[in-house]
């Protein structure tokens, strides 16, 4: 097959995969094999960038949703992330920013929780509106329909604010709620990261409540305060009793980058929930600014992900529904 009929393949099965990622929540093929089609789709488009496809996964954030849900645009788009997976790319990041700024950056390096991304909006201290990431551009308003068990409805801080976080399932709810559809016979769900997803849309909330869905906030996509450092704003987040991980490690060396990961890992299994990484972020907002971003994502962060728990590209024996 030619290239240009190989690109046009590969978009096309790694659409079909979003889509049952995403929407349907019933992943047809494992993260691993998803991943490796895509890292051969961006190396055919970096080589050949003349047949670069509009509707290319690589040029867009997880998928548009079309069905009857109200979508909501995002006052700020939501990014994905680059993804890595080995400590030599994590350094070219690190010398990528030390070329930019001319000093090596402070970064955090945080969890990288295995969940959905949301966006959530507080203003005169009230929580007013939950969106999903989307496309990206924009969301579906689930704000009536999410049950999530540690985001307070009501805060103590009264001006704008809007949070980018993750909504996960914990481990042991998740495998009840298997046992439990097990048991009457329904379908089970793949993992807690498409159980978490299913859950946010529940019409019956006595279900929803049950499915005990937790956030943790990741950053601040705006406030009418403002930060100096992405730490601040998580403190800022804390001291308003919102739900944020207390895994984030502040380095400014890529060695202590390294041992952040490494402590990361070794965690990694003990942990409440399931993560698939970590990310590192520069920590100067100012510096962020510089850095920029592409149409995906950010410039001043990375995904740095770790090996996959089980490689099964087997997954459609079991259907997974809400
Ligand atoms: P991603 O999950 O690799 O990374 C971006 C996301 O990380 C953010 O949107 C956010 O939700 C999350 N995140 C968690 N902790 C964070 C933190 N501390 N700071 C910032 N963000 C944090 O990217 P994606 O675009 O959501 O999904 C792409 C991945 O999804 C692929 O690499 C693939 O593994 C998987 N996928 C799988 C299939 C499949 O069929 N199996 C299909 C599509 C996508």
């Amino acid at each position: 097959m030619d290239v240009e009929n190989r690109i046009k393949e590969l978009v096309d099965i790694l659409n079909k995969y979003s889509k049952a990622y995403y929407i349907d929540n019933s992943p047809l093929v494992s993260d691993v094999e998803y991943d490796r089609l895509y890292k051969e789709l961006e190396d055919l488009e970096k080589k050949y960038p003349e047949y670069v496809m509009e509707d290319s996964p690589t040029k867009t954030v997880g998928i548009k949703h079309n069905n009857k849900i109200k979508t909501i645009t995002h006052e700020i788009p939501m990014y994905s992330l680059e993804n890595s997976y080995s400590i030599e790319d994590i350094k070219e990041f690190y010398t990528r920013l030390y070329k930019l700024f001319g000093l090596n950056p402070e970064v955090t390096v945080e969890v990288k929780m295995d969940g959905a991304a949301l966006s959530v909006t507080y203003d005169n201290g009230r929580l007013q509106q939950i969106v999903t990431r989307g496309d990206g551009k924009s969301g579906e308003d689930i704000t009536n329909t999410a049950v999530i068990k540690n985001l307070p409805k009501k805060i103590s801080y009264k001006g704008r604010l809007i949070l980018r976080g993750e909504v996960i399932m914990p481990k042991v709810v998740f495998k009840q709620l298997n046992k439990i559809r097990g048991e009457m016979g329904q379908p089970l769900f793949a993992n807690p990261r498409n159980a978490a997803s299913g859950s946010l849309k529940l019409i019956n909330i006595k279900e929803a409540s049950s499915r005990e869905l937790e956030m943790y906030i990741y950053g601040t996509a705006y406030c009418d305060e403002e930060f100096i450092t992405h730490t601040a704003s998580l403190d800022f987040c804390k001291e308003n009793n919102l739900p944020v991980s207390q895994y984030l490690y502040v380095c400014s060396s890529i060695s202590e980058v390294e041992q952040a990961l490494k402590t990361i890992e070794d965690m990694r299994f003990s942990l409440p929930y399931d993560i698939d990484g970590a990310v590192i972020k520069v920590n100067n907002k100012d510096y962020q600014e510089e850095a920029g971003w592409t149409a995906k994502f950010p410039r001043w962060a990375i995904a740095y992900k770790y090996k996959a728990q089980q490689v099964s590209t087997k997954l459609l024996d079991v259907i997974f529904q809400v």
